[in-house]
């Protein structure tokens, strides 16, 4: 099967569990397109071909609808307005609502009992859980309670954005059944970095901040520079930076949500400029379509607020720190392996560097290919966004000294310090 070829599959989900995938039918409920876009190009990439989005407000799908055919060509995908929502009996699909409170609770009145993956997006802020009945979406409205007047645009983006890869990860989970499932309920505080939401009440509003001034490289635009560069092209980052000197490959596809079909062959930065400048054409894209190394890594990071690490390898996130670290630019740092990932934000001289979180080792400089479920980069690379929103507005980042470790088959976040390495080439000195 054609499919097949795009995905590197890995053990947990096998040839059975792709096929499975490839089966299944799902729902979307949301407002708007904005709301669910990330959800939608994830559920695409890991090869769900059966999707329906229902919306309240069906305008400006086009190019999303468009680039998420591209992504998977076997995609049926069905747009069609909330009013005309009517649960399937006998298609059983696996049903999202996805939305800020007050949408949640206009629509559940509407629909009738059955399960629902219920999504609360507020600023900063998820709230998930399956729902069977209405005791549960109860419970989960009324966790979602507070906040709910908050008018924070970048961080209720944010949310929508780290909704979409979460809730595809569970969709995959759900469908295999693997890992902890979704009944328990999961919710995530982006301003701490914390699922126990008790410690998180010192809030923050961006209002419509406007972020046009601001600069942004990412160094990577695979599997983790996919979710980061969308991410910041939608909050309205005014400039980014793209390096890479790859090209686009059928086995990228499965994470690699920048990319599509019809551009293997082509630049990764080519297709990345493409695609970012037809969604957004309010923000200045530019490529750099080479290798960072050593002698080029200053000048090219230099003019940038801030570096994002979005690579697959560790001799070049060394290369990253080091021009970091003498140009005093913060540098957020992401890392995935198939269901696990981890994001740190290191600012030069304050915290502890990449070379004292990982010592130099000769094994590292061999590469490794290792299976990646198609959503872990996603979830690693929104948080990295956010990072990135923290050090631009200059909101102290919980991550920073800190590295926040994702396992997604637990759907478990922790965070572990680390120290300045004494034996660092850097911090030592
Ligand atoms: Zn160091």
């Amino acid at each position: 099967m054609d499919r097949f070829r795009r995905q590197i599959i890995i053990p947990q989900i096998g040839e059975k569990g792709q096929k499975k995938l490839m089966e299944e039918k799902v729902e979307v409920l949301a407002e708007k397109i904005e709301n669910c876009d990330l959800l939608l190009l994830y559920l695409a990439a890991v090869g769900i071909n059966n999707i329906t989005l229902f919306l309240s407000k069906v305008s400006n799908v086009d190019s999303i609808v468009q680039h998420a055919k591209d992504l998977n060509p076997s995609l049926n995908i069905e747009i069609k307005g909330i009013i005309n929502y009517i649960k399937s009996d006998y298609e059983k699909p696996t049903t999202i609502i996805v939305g800020d409170r007050s949408f949640i609770e206009e629509v559940i009145e509407k629909v009738e009992e059955g399960s629902y993956i219920i999504a609360i997006a507020q600023p900063w802020r998820v709230y998930i859980k399956e729902c069977n009945n209405q005791k549960d979406v109860e419970r989960i409205l009324f966790q979602a309670k507070d906040f709910e007047k908050e008018e924070d645009t970048i961080g209720l983006n944010l949310s929508c954005n780290f909704l979409g890869t979460i809730l595809t990860t569970e969709v995959i989970k759900k469908v295999i059944g693997l890992g902890v499932s979704l009944h328990g309920g999961f919710t995530f505080d982006l301003l701490t970095s914390d699922s126990n939401l008790e410690l998180g009440e010192n809030r923050i509003n961006l209002g419509n901040l406007n972020l046009r001034d601001k600069k942004v490289l990412v160094v990577g635009t695979g599997g983790l520079g996919s979710p980061v560069t969308l991410t910041l092209a939608k909050l309205g980052i005014g400039t980014i930076g793209l390096v890479d000197y790859d090209q686009v490959e059928m086995s990228n596809l499965n994470r690699q949500i920048l990319h599509s079909t019809s551009k293997i062959g082509v630049a990764k930065v080519e297709s990345a400029q493409k695609l970012l400048s037809s969604l957004y054409p309010d923000v200045k894209i530019v490529p750099y379509k080479l290798k960072v190394t050593d002698e080029n890594v200053q000048e090219i990071i230099k003019d940038y607020g801030v570096v994002v690490g979005a690579l697959d390898n560790i001799p070049s996130r060394y290369i990253l720190n080091d021009g970091c670290y003498w140009e005093n630019i913060p540098y957020v740092e992401g890392a995935i392996k198939t269901f696990y990932g981890q994001v740190t934000n290191i600012i030069p001289k304050v915290t502890p560097c990449y070379r004292c979180m990982v010592p130099e080792k000769e094994d590292y400089f061999v590469k490794r290919e290792i299976g990646i479920v198609g959503s872990l980069p996603g979830t690693i690379g929104v948080l990295q966004s956010v990072e990135v929103i923290k050090n631009l507005v200059g909101i102290k980042s919980n991550l920073q000294g800190s590295v926040l470790m994702y396992d997604g088959l637990e759907r478990d976040f922790i965070k572990i310090p680390f120290m300045i390495n004494h034996k660092c080439q850097l911090c030592s000195l």
